[in-house]
C-alpha cells in the first residue's frame, strides 16, 4: 500500500481538493494567510498545492513539500501529483473520503455515507465523468514514465 499523503491545498485550487478527497487523501482546503499555511503545513505533515511562486519559496525555505501547480486542468494537476509524490490515481471505495468535509467515508449497500456531515454518495451519472478524467489522468501520468 502507498503510504497516507496528506495535503493542503490553497485557495486558487479549490477543485483540486475534492479530487483528492475523491481518492482518499486527507485534505485540508486554506483560505487563509500564508504565513498561517506554511505553519499548519509543517505541524501536520501536509504537502502543499498552489499557484502562489510566494507560498512555494516560503514552503521551500521551510523545508515543506511543495509542488507548483500552474496548470489547472484537473487531469494535468492529479498527473504532476502523481509524478512527484506517488499518489494513486485509481479509486478505491474502501478509502474515499467526503468531498465536502474530508471524512472518510463509509460504504454500505453501493452507497457511501458521511458521518460527520451526513451527505450520502452513490455512483450516478456524474460518474463517468469522474472516472474519465482519472483514466487521462492516469494516461498522462504512464506517459510521463515511459
Ligand atoms: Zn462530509
Amino acid at each position: 500500500m502507498i503510504q497516507e499523503k496528506r495535503f493542503l491545498v490553497n485557495s486558487m485550487l479549490g477543485s483540486l481538493v475534492t479530487w483528492l478527497r475523491i481518492l482518499g487523501y486527507d485534505t485540508k482546503y486554506w483560505k487563509g494567510d500564508d504565513k498561517e499555511m506554511i505553519e499548519i503545513a509543517k505541524k501536520e505533515g501536509r504537502i502543499i498545492l498552489t499557484k502562489d511562486k510566494g507560498v512555494v519559496r516560503s514552503a521551500e525555505r521551510g523545508g515543506i513539500p511543495v509542488l507548483n501547480l500552474s496548470n489547472s486542468n484537473i487531469p494535468e494537476a492529479l498527473a504532476k501529483i502523481a509524478e512527484t509524490f506517488e499518489i494513486d490515481l485509481e479509486f478505491d471505495g474502501n478509502r474515499t473520503r467526503c468531498p465536502i468535509c474530508n471524512t472518510p467515508l463509509k460504504s454500505y449497500d453501493s452507497r457511501w455515507l458521511c458521518g460527520r456531515c451526513g451527505k450520502e454518495y452513490w455512483i450516478g451519472s456524474h460518474w463517468a465523468d469522474i472516472s474519465k478524467k482519472l483514466s487521462e489522468a492516469r494516461k498522462i501520468y504512464l506517459r510521463s514514465k515511459s
